[in-house]
């Protein structure tokens, strides 16, 4: 039996996950343990993570992980305990290397992003992030009017989140069946780490001869992810330039409440969670859109649990509650019922349960 561990967390994480369990309970059979992370885990035990829930990941199949985090636990003392330590100990505890972000627009939704219709459509891309090694994690410090902070990567940290990529495009071409692609993102005209990063990608790329390899320089790649983001296929890059080019296309679909993430690691169960934070202003309301909790559901049936079929229906049925015209507040576009584009039916605002309800018929279907 695969075993699942759900970490609700706070704000509306119990509503997205209690009503992501309930998807999946329809669509096989799973055994779930729940336990308290972030604010609930300072509430009941004073700290974000105990070792007895850091333990029950390590021995899952997949950890489902809501949101952590609200005003209640806000402090500026640096002794007292915060939910995001809840995030960085699983990161920490279960090795979780590597960061992957999906942003494919739903037909439905395209008008919600910030971009003409035209520009976005089309758009399907993966961003590969390496997660644990850069600039973020070397050393740094202050001399009276001078700062530093070291960007340090090795061959094997490169070689490790780069088979990531290649195996994610591999994946994603033999369901879709075009050719996989990697666009490799660096720095390399600059940064001595960009050249290793760019040797070592392009010499393991050549255990994946089906993939296509380019190079691209941060800075282009930035500009074409609002010129031409159909265009991409995996994006793969190093940890600091994956953080900003990940919130940059995450906003071509102009809706934090789809997107979904994979933390993932060499062995032992992935991380999946949504991008979107707790939203504390409509916890409890029954409003939460459960969308992008449902898509990462479908990122751990798909690179967590090696069950892409089951994936794909969760995506399909997510696209056809939004077709059928359902929409949580969040996505309602203008506070009308007007079509959300020309030839949809017209949009009907609903609360979690409803929308929740709409995606278990429409996998039924
Ligand atoms: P947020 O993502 O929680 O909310 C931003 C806005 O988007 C709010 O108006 C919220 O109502 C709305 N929103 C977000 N998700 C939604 C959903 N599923 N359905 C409907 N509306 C949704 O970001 P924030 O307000 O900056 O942060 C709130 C708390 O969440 C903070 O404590 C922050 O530290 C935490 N946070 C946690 C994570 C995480 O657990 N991974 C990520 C980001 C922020």
């Amino acid at each position: 039996m695969t075993r699942i561990v759900l970490l609700p967390g706070d704000g509306i994480g119990p509503e997205i996950v209690s009503a992501t369990r309930r998807l999946l309970e329809r669509l096989g059979e799973f055994e779930f343990s729940e336990h308290p992370v972030g604010g609930a885990s300072i509430d009941a035990h004073g700290m974000a993570l105990i070792d007895e829930v850091l333990d029950a990941c390590r021995d899952a199949d997949a950890v489902l992980l809501g949101a952590v985090g609200g005003p209640k636990w806000d402090t500026t003392d640096p002794s007292a305990p915060r939910p995001e330590q809840g995030l960085l100990g699983l990161r920490k505890g279960l090795g979780l290397y590597a960061n992957l972000r999906p942003v494919r627009p739903s037909p439905a939704l395209v008008n919600a992003s910030p971009l003409r219709t035209e520009r976005i459509e089309g758009t399907d891309l993966l961003v590969v992030r390496e997660l644990t090694g850069g600039i973020y994690f070397g050393d740094s410090g202050r001399d009276g009017e001078k700062a530093h902070d070291t960007c340090e990567y090795s061959v094997a940290e490169v070689e490790r989140i780069a088979r990531v990529g290649f195996e994610a495009a591999e994946r994603r071409a033999s369901a879709g069946g075009q050719t996989p692609r990697v666009t490799s993102v660096d720095k390399a005209n600059v940064l001595e780490t960009s050249r290793l990063w760019r040797e070592t990608v392009t010499r393991v790329a050549r255990e994946y001869r089906e993939v296509e390899l380019d190079h691209m320089l941060v800075d282009n790649a930035a500009m074409q992810l609002v010129s031409h983001p159909a265009h991409f296929d995996v994006l793969l890059t190093e940890n600091m330039f994956g953080d900003i080019l990940s919130d940059e296309s995450a906003m071509l679909t102009g809706s934090l409440g789809m997107l979904p993430s994979a933390s993932l690691a060499d062995s032992g169960p992935g991380l999946f969670e949504p991008v979107h934070g707790s939203a504390p202003d409509i916890a409890g309301q029954g409003i939460a859109n459960p969308l992008a909790t449902f898509l990462s559901a479908a990122m751990m049936l798909r690179h967590g649990l090696d069950r892409p079929d089951e994936a794909s229906a969760i995506e399909r049925a997510v696209d056809s509650a939004l077709e059928g015209g359902l929409r949580t507040p969040d996505l309602a576009s203008d506070g009308t019922t007007r079509p959300a584009a020309p030839g949809l039916p017209e949009q009907i605002e609903v609360g979690t349960d409803e929308m929740t309800e709409a995606v278990i018929e429409a996998l039924a279907a």
